[in-house]
């Protein structure tokens, strides 16, 4: 970090800061609904923005992967695929966790590197990202998944230092932000720095939640015929919505919807639950993980591995939180380990 990168911004700024963002496109933030639920919904000023919150039920990348949609319109006789027109409104997400931008890095990965998914594409170019600090509570273990710190993706980050926030900036268009308001954005004070290291060893001695990675995937090996399989099974409703608000599930299912003339229709895309029965039937009957104990236990190892490095669990806690059945996640690792058995 040099000295041009790292600024700070007084909190009795936020609604002039709000107005910049509001200027490079439909600001996105943290809304409070009811009496612990936040969502991320569009927002015209400042005042119904909640920067202070835990999580969101949904993760953010609502607004790059649509929970349905239409990826393309066919006319068989033609031969003809047409993309749906892809809206050009610019998006600015205000207030995402550092947990959130992991995620979020990488289902970038995933839509972009190998096959670039268009409408992905489109998303991310046209959204700026403004990323904010945030305090563990109960259900929060992003430190041991090594997700507590975000280093990349997002154009500026906030972090909450009492009176102001310390900002980084991590992109040029957020460097062009910082530029471009002087009077906002002011040099570090004396103590700035050190109050920042202060703020961020209290958050990471307040952990109350870890999980170990190391050697996570083998002890799932391991266990892959333990009765903790068939206990969690009994006890999961098979509503998949665990697979919902995980900012790093992404399997989606897509389904052709075709007319009554057998030659146009449409494919549409939407997001899907390794939880749902049906997720693991094929052409033929054949179902690869019938029962609940094995969808689990599936869904279990996906985030006990790794992708590109990263943990397939980025520690939010979110599974855990909206579970009807409360089926706890670390519950379920740590007896995996043989911790609480
Ligand atoms: S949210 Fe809970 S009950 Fe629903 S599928 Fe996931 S583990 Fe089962
Ligand atoms: S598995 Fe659970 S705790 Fe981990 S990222 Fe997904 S929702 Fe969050």
């Amino acid at each position: 970090m040099t000295a041009l990168l790292l600024k700070v911004l007084g909190k009795d700024k936020l609604p002039r800061f709000f107005d910049i963002l509001k200027n490079h496109g439909s600001v996105f933030a943290p809304v409070k609904h009811g009496e612990k639920n936040h969502s991320f919904q569009k927002v015209d000023s400042m005042e119904k923005v909640e920067l202070n919150y835990n999580r969101t039920m949904i993760s953010p990348k609502k607004m790059f992967i649509a929970p349905e949609e239409t990826i393309f319109t066919f006319d068989k006789k033609k031969e003809i695929y047409i993309e749906p027109e892809e809206s050009s409104e610019k998006l600015v997400m205000f207030g995402v966790h550092p947990c959130d931008l992991h995620a979020l890095n990488l289902l970038a990965k995933v839509f972009l590197e190998e096959f670039t998914d268009t409408l992905y594409s489109s998303r991310r170019d046209r959204t700026l990202i403004v990323g904010i600090s945030c305090s563990p509570d109960d259900f929060c273990f992003c430190k041991s998944t090594g997700t507590s710190f975000a280093s990349e993706g997002f154009e500026l980050f906030l972090h909450d230092i009492g009176e102001k926030y310390l900002v980084r900036v991590g992109s040029p268009k957020g460097l062009r932000i910082i530029s471009e308001n002087p009077d906002l954005f002011t040099e570090l004070g004396d103590n700035d720095l050190d109050q920042f290291k202060a703020v961020e060893n209290e958050r990471m001695n307040s952990f109350k939640k870890s999980i170990e990675m190391a050697g996570l995937q083998d002890m799932l090996d391991l266990s892959y015929d333990s009765q903790i399989w068939k206990e969690y099974g009994d006890r999961c409703l098979g509503c998949g919505s665990c697979n919902m608000v995980c900012p790093r599930c992404r399997c989606y299912d897509v389904q052709d919807n075709i007319d009554l003339n057998l030659t146009t229709g449409e494919r549409v895309r939407r997001w899907y639950s390794c939880m749902l029965q049906d997720h693991g039937l094929v052409a033929g009957g054949h179902n690869f993980r019938p029962s609940a104990y094995e969808r689990i236990r599936n869904r279990f190892n996906c985030k006990g591995s790794l992708r590109e490095d990263m943990p397939n669990c980025v520690g939010c806690g979110r599974c855990s939180v909206y579970c009807p059945a409360d089926i706890d996640f670390l519950e379920i690792m740590s007896k995996i380990r043989g911790e609480s058995q």
